[in-house]
């Protein structure tokens, strides 16, 4: 099959990867040019382990390739996928489609044949129904289908995710629709990873449903944490305690600085928008949001607190920056929120992330600086694994020693 995937983000170029790489014919494209030219010349423009040499192996084997030209990716395409980011309308929290629908009209523009849409990006339910308007009212004389295929891949555990789903969720409307989706995921099938068919609104509705209930966990395990502080409990032996049981299960009950990334914060946000607009608000999530972004703050109370307020002058290490290890994507990152209120008060900050310094630089400039070679003693003891991201935890009390880079 000939797929044109559209965005060559962590989610269209990790979903482009692993689709040539399952043996169908892929051309990705994208607008920024500094990332064509990288992605041309074989390297990816992101972090995400293994990416690139399966990039390579699939350029190499004329499966995959880049363009900006979005005619050319599209001619003959059966299938276009549409993973351009839907990041938070600055003020009101809504989903900010216009790349979203920029996009489809340059495609329905494009298209001479028919064709498969499909919608991977992340989008509010009802936007597939609009995406079928614009086509129309775009192209009227193309014979097309639409689709909802939301992705559920984890940053810096993306291959593995996107190649060996739990599940892969379609929402389609015509018979035309499955039965290429079918096609574009038979190789999923037949390794036996279920593709789930449902109706669109159900597909765009599961994704938001799916990252807001990892964000309730998150958001209700810190919760717990701060009042297990206040009680002399322990919340990590509450966590074992609680996670041993497989109705609540271990994973995303971990306390931290709060929930960051590409995702979550943005999700929360749009599924507690919607459900405003919509006349039933959603309580619950109103109050996710409101747990985690005071979260983003606990951690400086503590150190502010641990120096009777006397902030101004010390110097304090941070070891890990990115929201979870092994990627160097900064969107949201607590940490940033923590950076920021530390300068604020007088500290200086120096930093290491043995994947998310570059990034991090981009963002914050030369207002911290950066160490190339980390040695910290956590609890007494000296822990060589140094080039590693770790738990939030260790990041307070690291010493670096360090070299500016
Ligand atoms: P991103 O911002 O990293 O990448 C989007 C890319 O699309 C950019 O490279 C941009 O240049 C390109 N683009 C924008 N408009 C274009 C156009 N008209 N033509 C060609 N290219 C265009 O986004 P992302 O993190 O990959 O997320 C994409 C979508 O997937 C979002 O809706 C997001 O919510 C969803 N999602 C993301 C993740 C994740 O872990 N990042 C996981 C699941 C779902």
């Amino acid at each position: 099959m000939k797929i044109a995937m559209i965005g060559t983000g962590y989610v269209g170029l990790v979903s482009g990867v692993c689709l040539s790489d399952f043996g169908h014919e892929v051309v990705c494209v994208d607008k920024n040019q500094n990332k064509l030219a990288l992605l041309r010349a074989g390297k990816t423009p992101i972090f995400e382990p293994g990416l690139d040499s399966l990039m390579a192996r699939n350029m190499a084997a004329n499966r995959l390739s880049f363009t900006d030209n979005l005619k050319e990716a599209t001619d003959g395409a059966d299938a276009v996928f549409i993973a351009v980011g839907t990041p938070s309308r600055r003020g009101d929290g809504h989903a900010d489609l216009s790349y979203v629908f920029g996009a489809v009209k340059e495609v329905a523009e494009a298209l001479t044949k028919p064709a498969v849409i499909v919608t991977k990006s992340t989008v509010p339910v009802g936007t597939n129904r609009q995406v079928k308007q614009t086509i129309k009212k775009a192209n009227p004389k193309l014979d097309f289908d639409v689709a909802s295929n939301p992705e559920f891949l984890k940053e810096g555990a993306a291959i593995e995710d996107f190649m060996k789903p739990d599940r892969i969720v379609v929402g389609i409307d015509s018979d035309r629709a499955r039965e290429m989706m079918t096609r574009v995921y038979r190789p999923f099938t037949l390794n036996g990873h279920p593709v789930i068919f449902m109706d669109i609104p159900s597909a765009e509705m599961t994704k938001y449903a799916a990252n807001a209930m990892l964000a309730t966990k998150i958001s209700f395990m810190n919760d717990i944490a701060n009042l297990c502080e206040r009680m002399g409990a322990d919340v990590n032996q509450v966590r074992k305690g609680i996670g041993s049981d497989p109705r609540i299960g271990n994973k995303f009950i971990y306390p931290g600085i709060g929930y960051g990334g590409s995702c979550f914060p943005k999700d929360v946000k749009a599924l507690a928008r919607t459900g405003r607009e919509n006349g039933h608000t959603m309580r619950i999530l109103e109050a996710v949001e409101a747990v985690n972004d005071a979260q983003k703050s606990v951690l400086f109370n503590k150190i502010n607190a641990y120096f009777g307020g006397e902030l101004h002058g010390k110097t304090i290490a941070f070891w890990g920056l990115s929201f979870k290890p092994q990627t160097d994507d900064m969107r949201e990152a607590p940490a940033l929120v923590l950076i920021e209120k530390l300068i604020a008060a007088g500290v200086k900050v120096k930093a290491y992330d043995p994947v998310a310094m570059e990034e991090t630089k981009r963002i914050l400039g030369d207002k911290i600086s950066f160490a190339k070679y980390v040695r910290y003693e956590f609890d007494g003891r000296y822990n060589k694994e140094y080039n590693k991201s770790t738990s939030f935890a260790a990041r307070v009390n690291a010493q670096i020693q360090h070299e500016q880079i």
